[in-house]
């Protein structure tokens, strides 16, 4: 290396109030009285206690804000006869790369196919919402809703099995569509 590659810093020199760092602290306690304000006077910005409460207008709820490609928890679609469109082919706990679907297969009780899931559960506190799964899927039976607010208060709450991720279906399907 030559050296009139190497650059010399030299450190800032600070003029006397900044020596003081009075300004700076002031900045600081004005912002703090600004908040104080907001939450004593206005009724603003106060802390929630969630998930007891919530925020009103929320991105969900006020629709459209959230991106499309937003990826929140699991539903299982079912089909026009109100039966769960999976039929246990695995596809999707391959590809998970959080191996967090546990299915247990059984013989399926209708004509039309050979297998369903007789369990299905998802780890939604493992999963990385990759959507990998959804991809997988080859009768499109899985799939990522935009519902990001999950709130439980075990890790077993946050195991979701067959019938929390149908009623995540019945619950969505409206807002959106297959
Ligand atoms: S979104 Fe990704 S991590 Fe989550 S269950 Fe599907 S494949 Fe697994
Ligand atoms: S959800 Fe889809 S990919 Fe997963 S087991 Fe069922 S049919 Fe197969």
């Amino acid at each position: 290396m030559k050296d009139s590659d190497v650059i010399v810093l030299e450190e800032p020199k600070l003029s006397l109030t900044d020596q003081f760092y009075l300004p700076q602290v002031l900045v600081g306690l004005g912002t703090t009285m600004k908040h104080m304000f907001n939450v004593v006077v206005r009724g603003k910005d106060r802390v929630v206690q969630y998930p007891e409460e919530k925020r009103e207008g929320l991105p969900v709820e006020k629709g459209g804000l959230l991106l499309r490609t937003y990826r929140g928890v699991h539903r299982l679609n079912k089909d026009e006869e109100g039966r769960v469109k999976c039929v246990a082919c695995f596809m999707c706990s391959t590809a998970c790369p959080a191996s967090c679907i546990h299915i247990e297969a059984a013989e399926s009780p209708w004509p039309d196919r050979e297998k369903y899931p007789a369990k299905f559960d998802i780890d939604e506190l493992r999963c990385i919402y990759c959507g990998m799964c959804e991809e997988a899927c080859p009768v499109d039976a899985i799939e990522l809703t935009h519902l990001y607010d999950i709130i439980g208060l075990t890790r077993q709450e946050m195991i979701f099995d067959k019938t929390k991720l149908l009623e995540i279906f019945d619950q969505t399907v409206k807002e959106e569509p297959m």
